[in-house]
């Protein structure tokens, strides 16, 4: 089935495998497939993901990843030759009053890279986002923010990808990671094994067992549960900006229509990530009543079903974007709880790199060898 042979290969075509897959394009080194069991960018989180960008977070970490990431999508068409469908709607992220020195540190400190975001602190309608703020809550808008569409984002790097001369694959799952002697060797597949030096996993939930069967100990990935659910606002309503609120841990996007998306975090982790789960009645409630301080006509607005999915989270808080110890050449892209669209090109840059250094590495053993 495989005819030819590679440097790396990338477990999982979700939006992360793809951006590795396209970073890794753009520096044409490394021969490498990019490996998927069901479609390019159409399974897992990335085909239910709302798609949502912004440069500032809590953590500066995840805030750099996500400002190094931005300009790929607001530059989409230019770097990779087709659409993302990126949106510039313009953002809002609420925080709380207690954290008023950090936040200003924050901004200062990615304003001082460019000057993107402004913020605020006080009542009413937070930088006319129809966005409720309260006395204390601390607004900060980004009007680059918006959103794009992961799915679509997926298949232009596959395709941009594969321009470059990378091969990527779908309808094949990979069911072993093939480690020898503290090395990654390659994959075993349902269509046959490919030998490679650098093994890239990135499949999301997925990643957990199939890391934790090659290295016989606990990976440390888990999944866990996201349900948004789906409020119609009232005529002659104004659509609100999406926001992302820390203070309620509740964030929100427009929808189709007159559509609005709302989510709150799910206490329920460790779920399987084949099995379909059903809409939570209860979550969906008190989203509307955490939702109504926000956004005032949620409280009587007509709900209109939800959708209950799934991401892989990391127990850092930051994602897993490395190797795994104690096994050369394996290295590992998931883990960012609900936000992995937004950081997926810096995140893959790093992979890149890596692979790039694993390779370098592996090769001048060999001409050492070779002397
Ligand atoms: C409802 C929802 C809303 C979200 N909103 C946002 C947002 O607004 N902004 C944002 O930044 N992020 C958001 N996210 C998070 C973001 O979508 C995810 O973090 C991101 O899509 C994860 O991509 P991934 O490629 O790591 O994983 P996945 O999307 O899970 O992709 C993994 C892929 O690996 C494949 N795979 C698994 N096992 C194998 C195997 N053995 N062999 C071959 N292939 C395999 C799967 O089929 C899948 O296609 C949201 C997520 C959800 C669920």
């Amino acid at each position: 089935m495989f005819s030819k042979t590679y440097d790396a290969v990338i477990v999982g075509g979700g939006v992360i495998g793809a951006s590795i897959l396209a970073q890794i394009a753009r520096s044409g080194q490394i021969k490498t497939v990019l490996l998927e069991k069901m479609s390019f960018g159409m399974n897992g989180p990335t085909a239910k993901s709302g798609g949502m960008l912004r440069t500032y977070h809590p953590d500066s970490y995840l805030s750099d990843l996500a400002y190094e990431s931005m300009p790929h999508f607001m530059n989409f068409e230019q770097l990779y030759g087709s659409s993302c469908g990126y949106t510039k709607t313009g953002l809002i992220v609420v925080e709380p009053a207690e954290r008023l020195d950090a936040v200003k540190k924050e901004v200062e400190r990615i304003n001082r890279q460019s000057p993107v975001l402004e913020w605020k602190q006080g009542p009413g309608d937070a930088f006319g986002s129809s966005i409720c703020t309260g006395k204390q809550d601390i607004a900060i808008f980004e009007e680059r923010a918006g959103y794009a569409n992961p799915s679509l984002t997926a298949q232009a790097w596959v395709n941009f990808s594969r321009g470059c001369g990378m091969d990527a694959m779908e309808g094949i799952a990979v069911t072993e990671l093939m480690v020898k002697n503290g090395k990654a060797t390659g994959v075993r597949t349902t269509a046959g094994n490919i030998a490679a030096d650098i093994i890239i996993v990135a499949a999301g939930a997925w990643s957990k067992k199939i890391v934790e069967q090659a290295i016989g100990r606990s990976a440390p990935i888990r999944s866990k549960a996201i349900q948004m659910d789906a409020f119609i606002r009232p005529d002659k309503t104004e659509a609100p900006l999406p926001f992302t609120d820390y203070t309620n841990q509740l964030y929100g996007k427009q929808g189709a229509g007159s559509v609005h998306m709302i989510g709150l975090p799910v206490d329920q982790w460790d779920i399987d990530p084949d099995q379909e789960e059903a809409v939570d009645p209860v979550l969906a409630e008190h989203t509307r009543v955490c939702a109504a301080g926000r956004l005032d006509w949620v409280k009587g607005a007509l709900y209109a079903g939800g959708k209950r999915s799934f991401d892989a989270y990391c127990t850092n808080g930051r994602g897993w974007t490395g190797q795994v110890d104690g096994v050369e050449g394996l290295l590992v892209c998931t883990g960012w709880g609900g936000g992995g669209f937004k950081v997926a090109p810096a995140v893959g840059k790093i992979i890149a790199e890596l692979a790039e250094k694993c390779l370098d590495r592996k090769r001048k053993v060999f001409q050492i060898k070779e002397c």
